[in-house]
């Protein structure tokens, strides 16, 4: 039974013991049924089918085709290989324009291409990349638009898409967190020439690794079908050039565990979140980012605007005293990918104010099927309390 943390000198940054003696972590994956995953496990081996296009890869993808609405699924090693063989198969050249307010990821994707990522700023209410900003950095090299629907909200699409058409640019989504996700009623999947997922272990649905490409064109399946497999399209027949992006069946046999406890899931993830708003509404400096309920979302990210100018409490000293207390919060996408190598020594100045205010406020909190009810009202209780008093 944890201890209840009811004064300030009860918080175990003053030396008390931990709220929690085993560490909360943000990202602990979601596990589904056991026995169907080792069932699975034993019939691929039983099968000797391991990899390239087995039984449960194929499963895996129709599944997510169904999903997504989606007329084409690959399913692929990692959503990073997804973004990868998306761009090159798109033929994105020259720059790119992504939020750097994301997951490396998307950046380093477009770099490894030797396609130059273009950091556009946010919505400082969406925390999503800003279609005007994008805009203004269109130059002659650009070629594509790289959309992120950061914590599962879905970003501008049709803004976004107006950009993309007027200048005759690629648009791709990064929807690595918004499986299962929404956008005005229609699931996210089909938007822009393809969207890309990551089914990681900290994903909402996971493979153990793992992603996918949907796409509603033909030909675009087509070129990723033979690309992440080495261009293959036959027995000793090469037609492209490839990589090897291929999923392999014991990560499909887990991603198809996952599915199986998608509805579950996202009603856990929505009672956590209704929790935490609940309780940690009127916490004055503190902001939950808000999910748009009216859309499908798998509330799989819990984050926390710290406002430095209204709270006490800085955000960085308030991840200290959920440390302390085992509560493995962390900052999200900070300091931002522009601030990172190799874009920080680029030789580029960015201008993305939004970008920069933001990554020095969010606080991601833990959530999904690891928590029970009380373990968030203890989590919020220590906001509260750290939140109250001057350190
Ligand atoms: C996780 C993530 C990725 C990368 O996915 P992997 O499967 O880990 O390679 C890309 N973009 C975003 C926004 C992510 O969160």
């Amino acid at each position: 039974m944890p201890l209840v943390k009811k004064y300030l000198q009860d918080l175990a940054i003053f030396g008390n013991p931990p709220a929690f003696p085993e560490p909360l972590h943000v990202g602990r994956p979601n596990i589904g049924n056991r026995e169907q995953f080792l069932e699975l496990i034993d019939d691929v081996l039983d099968r000797k089918w391991l990899t390239n296009n087995g039984k449960y890869v194929r499963e895996f993808e129709k599944a997510i085709a169904a999903i997504t609405g989606a007329k084409h699924c690959i399913a692929v090693s990692n959503g990073t290989m997804g973004l990868e063989l998306a761009a090159k198969a798109a033929e994105i050249k020259g720059e790119a324009i992504v939020p750097s307010f994301t997951f490396i990821a998307t950046a380093h994707a477009l770099q490894w291409l030797g396609i130059t990522p273009v950091f556009a700023d946010i919505d400082p209410e969406t925390h999503a990349i800003d279609p005007e900003a994008v805009e203004s950095l269109i130059t002659p090299n650009t070629t594509a638009i790289i959309g992120v629907h950061i914590w599962g909200e879905s970003c501008p699409v049709e803004a976004l898409a107006d950009v993309a058409r007027r200048h005759g640019l690629t648009l791709i989504f990064d929807a690595a967190h918004a499986f299962a996700c929404s956008h005005q009623g229609q699931p996210i999947g089909r938007f822009g020439e393809a969207e890309v997922f990551s089914f990681h272990a900290t994903k909402f649905i996971n493979s153990l690794e793992g992603g996918a490409i949907t796409t509603d064109n033909d030909e675009l399946a087509r070129k990723i079908r033979l690309m992440k497999n080495f261009g293959f399209a036959g027995y000793d027949r090469v037609v492209s050039t490839g990589t090897n992006g291929k999923m392999n069946e014991i990560s499909a046999a887990m991603g198809l565990t996952s599915l199986a406890c998608l509805d579950e899931w996202i009603e856990i993830n929505y009672r956590h979140y209704r929790q935490y708003r609940q309780e940690l509404a009127g916490s004055i400096g503190i902001r939950l980012y808000p999910f748009d309920e009216r859309e499908r979302r798998n509330y799989q990210y819990i984050i926390l605007e710290i406002d430095e100018t209204a709270s006490k409490i800085s955000r960085d000293r308030l991840l200290e005293v959920l440390q302390a207390e085992n509560i493995l919060a962390r900052r999200y996408f900070y300091p931002g990918c522009h601030k990172m190598e190799p874009y920080r020594s680029s030789g580029q100045t960015w201008h993305l104010p939004q970008t920069e205010r933001l990554a020095s406020r969010v606080i991601s909190l833990p959530t999904g099927t690891a928590l029970q009810s009380e373990d968030i009202s203890q989590i919020c209780q220590i906001i509260r309390l750290a939140a109250s008093f001057e350190f």
